[in-house]
């Protein structure tokens, strides 16, 4: 396993610090220092000067990160975990030793265009002849449900395509081995399939993540303009487009980091929340936010993943939530499967759909 030079300097300045330890939804969950970005650098610190093989053990520890970026973000002196442990998930690759449950998502991946194997999902509508493509991404046609998404598109008179046979984004395979020429012939494939709308809702905020900076990063070019949900929908209220009525919801946001990290969009979600109810928020909100679940980690760590969700649930009982909000396919079937007597979860569509 070879670092870059870049990966090798954050990794040895992670390795003796502690800072952010309290900041892990996955530490924080599992209670253990191993989970922690600090344990993480030290094991790849042993690898990278050829103390240690790259051994199956530290590789699991790699794929134990959400890459939600919360230690980055809380860092004060800018170092950047997500970037050397996905560096690692790709060495991982590259060397041949990828844990079982990796290949076997990889492999679903390119047998049913998806990594959870599913098979297509009949709820699922087809629109075509419109140069708008609403575009719902893996996590939702295998696990989720746009149903409300799309009655909202509707009632705004807004035209739309949906694909029978959308591609990956390329989210899933970032997540599991980074930068490998492998994600980015998926990522090739998606763009071109794009290329012929002018416009690209993206549902769920992992694929808007990659479309947004992923495909930039790398010099894949895409054609289409593409807008979060929460942002195209915010803007359908706002033009009055979608004409709500406010009610007396006392609405709490769950910021998706993958939103209010990696894209820096955490605005949008309060503007229709705002129009639709009050707002009241947690602490740890906007770009301080805490991860509440992650469809890819569930397939291998379903427990903590629920784990991780009940925390959440806890930060949001000590803000006095009463209805839980999320724009994140994959944090809203995380949180639903924990959530608490007496407290509410919805989806942002369905928070809108209610004042409609
Ligand atoms: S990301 Fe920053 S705060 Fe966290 S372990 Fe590394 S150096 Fe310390
Ligand atoms: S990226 Fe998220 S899950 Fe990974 S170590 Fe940092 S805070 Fe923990």
């Amino acid at each position: 396993m070879q670092f870059s030079q870049k990966s090798t300097e954050h990794i040895n300045s992670c390795r003796f610090c502690w800072m952010c330890h309290h900041v892990c939804p996955i530490g924080n969950a599992t209670g253990l220092e191993r989970n922690t970005a600090r344990a993480r650098a030290l094991g790849l610190s042993m690898v990278e000067r050829g103390a240690v093989e790259y051994s199956d053990d530290i590789v699991s520890n790699v794929y134990e990160c959400s890459l939600c970026g919360g230690c980055m973000t809380d860092c004060v002196t800018g170092w950047d975990p997500v970037m050397f442990t996905k560096e690692a998930r790709l060495g991982a690759a590259l060397d041949g030793i990828l844990p079982d449950y990796v290949l076997t998502m990889i492999n679903n991946l390119q047998e049913k265009g998806n990594i959870y194997g599913a098979d297509k999902n009949p709820n699922i509508p087809v629109f075509e002849n419109s140069d708008t493509l609403f575009f719902l991404g893996e996590d939702t046609r295998a696990k989720g449900c746009a149903k409300y998404a799309i009655e909202i598109l509707k009632k705004a008179g807004i035209e739309f395509a949906i694909l029978e046979n959308e591609p990956s984004s390329g989210y899933s395979m970032d997540f599991l081995i980074g930068a490998a020429a492998e994600t980015k012939a998926v990522m090739e494939n998606c763009a071109n399939v794009l290329s012929s709308y002018k416009r690209v809702i993206c549902y769920d905020p992992a694929d808007a993540k990659v479309m947004l900076r992923e495909y930039k990063e790398w010099g894949i070019v895409l054609k289409a303009e593409v807008v979060t949900f929460t942002a195209f929908v915010a803007e359908l209220i706002k033009s009055g487009a979608l004409k709500v009525k406010k009610g007396d919801m006392v609405l709490t946001p769950q910021d998706s980091p993958l939103l209010a990290r990696d894209i820096e969009e955490t605005q949008p979600m309060r503007d229709i929340l705002s129009a639709c109810g009050e707002v009241n928020e947690m602490l740890l909100n906007r770009e301080y936010t805490v991860l509440a679940g992650n469809l890819i980690m569930n397939e291998y760590m379903p427990q903590v993943m629920e784990m991780v969700a009940e925390k959440r649930w806890f930060n949001a009982k000590n803000a006095d939530t009463k209805i839980l909000v999320t724009a994140s396919t994959a944090e809203y079937e995380l949180l639903s499967k924990t959530k608490p007597e007496g407290m509410e979860l919805l989806k942002l569509e369905e928070v809108v759909a209610k004042c409609l």
